[in-house]
């Protein structure tokens, strides 16, 4: 896109656009919880703020945008097969990054464990989000490519509010105040499914649980700030599907969750089943009760427990074992979360890995072009040329742990002295343990397309028109797999996110307010 784009509007112009743009946001949900103020202890329950968005959709080549919907049920495929497969897991977590990880081998030792015990549900449902960047080392736009960021397992946000923000384009556009461009047309802005979609997706779940009166649980972290865009899944699950969803902290999960016990009546539910007391009487249960009856949940939504930091206590780490253990459906399993590694990633771009998951050769070839370099940091021929790729040029790389939720990675130069700290803490272990640097993966940076101009709004202010943006697409998947038999039951691609950030900023997080939420216009 010609570097004029964005024109410089007239200050009463862009004033309009704003005040047009955030009366949309504040009135469709567009929304986030206030940043409490630091003599508040909890986040206000009253009030809300737009969420960081951009005020014009930005320029994205249609040929890339299909390819990454096209891409995503391969994909889900390939991420459902994983889950599915014991061997893959045990190989490629339960090695060196269980032992130096101590996160990683948290989760793993949980899905041991149950495994040992006898999986009592074996569909579990993905939810997933695979991101993007183009890849534009020369201005020869033919020659762009769409290349992998990372692909997420747990708790994909912002599937609600991205696609608010591709209305709020759409109507912007249609109220007359955009300045004026040729390709600039309702066409060119795809429609975004990402909301119903999900919603479908656990409504799907649910059905698949077998019990209509049950209820679904959406795990959340304490003090969520984005918590309309979990809302909004919520409204669309109960208004559209019909189906009760609880929303709950994962730290009131301690004393409200149980498993039911072995009964030989056979009104009360199976062995097994997930119960969640509530610590109040609903309105609905009798007025008479004085202790509120539990109900049955037919599947576990997370919107957090994928940082150490979610499970504040012990007491974490033993609701995920109990949940894990029951019959509900999960969404995701720690099977599936542990797929979800950026280790996983990392192992499936050697060579035959992806023959286990996908038997088509021309998808492997498609998957395939959408990887960048990456390496292990082990002791393979691989991993050895990976350190000797970060030590000599650690300008063209990104090393990245085990981790989710953005600003964990060490970039370029930033990487040789990390890895001389790692190295320093391994003089203390034991010969035959792992080192510290195999818990992370080394990867080749990707190049955006340069001069691409945004205006970032964030508390109600245009930041100013950018020199130089940066655009991460993501595409939503859903699938219901079986885990038994790895059989997919359902698997579709629902609808996509834009992120858009300054140049200079190398992480891409809109809740650590990095980015901004965009939305595709196609060229
Ligand atoms: P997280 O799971 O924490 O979101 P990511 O792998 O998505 O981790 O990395 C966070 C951000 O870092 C991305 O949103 C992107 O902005 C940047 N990033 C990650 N990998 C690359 C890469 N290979 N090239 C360029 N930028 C990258
Ligand atoms: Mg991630
Ligand atoms: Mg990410």
């Amino acid at each position: 896109m010609a570097s004029d784009w964005p024109p410089t509007l007239s200050p009463e112009h862009e004033r309009a656009l704003l005040a047009l743009a955030s009366d949309y946001s504040l009135s469709h949900g567009l929304v986030l919880r206030p940043v409490p103020s630091p003599a508040d202890h909890d986040i206000s329950q009253t009030s809300a703020i737009h969420a960081p968005y951009s005020l014009f959709p930005s320029p994205f080549p249609a040929r890339l945008f299909q390819q990454a919907k096209a891409l995503q049920p391969l994909y889900n495929q390939l991420y459902a097969a994983i889950t599915a497969d014991d061997h893959f897991l045990e190989e490629v977590v339960g090695g060196a990054v269980a032992k130096v990880d101590e996160f990683q081998g948290r989760l793993y030792d949980i899905w041991k464990t149950v495994k040992q015990e006898g999986i009592r549900q074996p569909i579990s449902l993905g939810l997933f989000r695979s991101d993007y960047l183009i890849h534009a080392p020369s201005e020869n736009k033919d020659a762009w490519e769409l290349k992998q960021v990372e692909f997420n397992t747990i708790s994909s946000s912002f599937g609600a509010l991205s696609t608010r923000v591709g209305e709020m384009h759409r109507y912007l556009l249609s109220s007359g105040l955009y300045p004026f461009h040729p390709s600039l047309t309702p066409a060119s802005l795809p429609q975004n499914g990402a909301l119903a979609g999900l919603a479908a997706g656990l409504a799907a779940a649910h059905r698949a649980y077998g019990k209509d009166d049950a209820v679904v649980l959406m795990v959340i972290q304490d003090n969520e700030r984005n918590a309309f865009d979990q809302r909004l899944i919520e409204w669309e699950v109960v208004d559209k599907h019909g189906i009760r969803l609880l929303r709950v902290p994962f730290s009131q999960l301690r004393t409200t969750l149980s498993l039911a016990p072995s009964s030989s009546d056979s009104t009360s539910p199976a062995p097994h089943s997930l119960l969640y007391t509530p610590p109040h009487p609903f309105p609905s249960s009798s007025p008479s009760a004085l202790t509120p009856a539990p109900v049955e949940v037919s599947l576990v939504y997370y919107r957090t427990a994928y940082s150490p930091t979610d499970y504040y206590t012990p007491a974490e780490w033993s609701t995920r074992l109990l949940i894990e253990r029951s019959r509900a459906i999960k969404c995701p399993s720690v099977a599936m979360q542990l797929a979800g590694a950026k280790k996983v990633q990392q192992v499936l771009s050697l060579a035959h890995q992806l023959e286990r998951g996908v038997p088509s050769a021309a998808e492997r070839a498609q998957l395939r072009a959408s990887f960048t370099g990456l390496w292990p940091m082990d002791d393979s021929d691989e991993g050895r040329e990976g350190q000797r790729r970060a030590r000599d040029e650690p300008e063209r790389y990104v090393l990245k742990p085990q981790r989710e939720g953005g600003g964990n990675n060490i970039y370029r130069g930033d990487i040789p002295p990390f890895l001389a700290a790692l190295a320093a803490q391994d003089e203390h272990k034991a010969d035959g343990e792992p080192k510290g640097r195999e818990g992370y993966i080394l990867m080749s940076l990707i190049e955006p397309p340069r001069e691409v101009a945004q205006v970032l709004v964030r508390g109600g202010e245009a930041q100013g028109r950018r020199a130089d943006v940066v655009s991460e697409l993501g595409v939503y998947g859903v699938v219901l797999v079986d885990e038994e038999r790895g059989k997919v039951i359902r698997n579709e691609t629902v609808g996509h996110l834009l992120r858009t950030k300054g140049r200079e900023s190398d992480e891409g997080g809109v809740a650590v307010g990095f980015s901004v939420i965009d939305s595709p216009w196609l060229i």
